[in-house]
């Protein structure tokens, strides 16, 4: 009999650790994955700035380039900060990736939280060469401002100046930016519901079949004349990231030639569900 417990026991012992070992070496196996694109990613997208800097820089020692001397360290230069800027946002997407980011979570208000937030980029727009302005909307039992939703506000605040600086850079000047909050309190059964924040902006849209993958690293649309702004194609990847993390979605709504409307929605924390409401808070 007790023979018997001790092989039960050392079986379920053994079963646990078995179970470790699995999820151990699953870990790894993406561990490597990440390190095999990332690998491939450098030496992927560093070849061609790469290229132009090795061939400016010996255009002038050999003396093919004998004047303007300005204008091409101005092109080394350009060529030197875009791949600084693409190793410093490859690093932080890996390090996303790797869980190797700690997240630093605060419960706030949502509607006070994202109001400053839009405030703060008022000063920033450039001049008065947008049509900029806030929305607020609250559906379903919760009240308007008393969504709590538990984030990191460094990290929250980066996906949103990630989305407006896009729609700044992708909207002609002249064009509408607003930026907006949705409070959609849940139903019976559904959980408190989620607060969405999104950017909308008039620029040129997404064409439908790409408006996935614009989230992946490195994707950029095609775009032609001033709408070809610089850019790496790691920011909606960092953005999609920090929201996954959140227990978030991301996502885009666009109307190709008539703007974008860039969201991300975070859970309502579960307690904030106002006690006086008909789906009352779960004691
Ligand atoms: P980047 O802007 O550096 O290219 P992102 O990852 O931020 O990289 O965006 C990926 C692509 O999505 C961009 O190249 C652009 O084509 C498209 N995009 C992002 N934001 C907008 C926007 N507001 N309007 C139109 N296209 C956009």
């Amino acid at each position: 009999d007790t023979l018997e417990r001790k092989i039960a026991e050392r079986t379920a012992e053994l079963r646990r650790t078995n179970g470790e070992l699995e999820r151990a070496n699953d870990e790894l196996s993406r561990m490597q994955t990440v390190r095999r694109r990332l690998l491939s990613d450098i030496s992927h997208e560093l070849g061609t700035p790469i290229t132009s800097i090795k061939g400016y820089s010996a255009a002038m020692m050999e003396g093919v380039i004998t004047d303007d001397y300005g204008k091409y360290a101005r092109r080394i230069y350009e060529r030197t900060a875009l791949m600084e800027r693409l190793i410093d946002d490859l690093t932080e997407l890996t390090k996303l990736e790797t869980g190797q980011i700690a997240f630093d979570y605060k419960e706030v208000e949502a509607a006070s939280f994202f109001r400053l937030l839009y405030r703060k980029y008022e000063p920033e727009l450039p001049g008065d060469s947008y049509d900029y302005g806030w929305e607020e909307t609250a559906v379903g039992p919760g009240e308007a401002d008393s969504a709590i939703v538990k984030l990191d506000p460094i990290r929250i605040e980066q996906v949103v100046s990630n989305m407006m600086s896009n729609a700044c850079k992708y909207t002609p000047a002249g064009g509408r930016i607003r930026m907006r909050l949705e409070l959609r309190w849940g139903g019976p059964g559904q959980g408190a519901g989620e607060a969405v924040v999104s950017v909308i902006d008039s620029g040129p849209g997404i064409p439908e079949r790409e408006a996935e993958l614009i989230f992946d690293r490195f994707y950029r649309v095609q775009r032609t004349g001033a709408a070809s702004a610089a850019g790496n194609g790691l920011g909606l990847a960092i953005c999609k990231e920090i929201v996954g993390r959140h227990g978030g979605r991301i996502g885009v709504d666009s109307k190709p030639g008539e703007g974008s409307r860039f969201y991300f929605a975070l859970p309502i924390r579960e307690s904030a569900v106002p006690m006086a409401a008909p789906y009352g808070r779960k004691e």
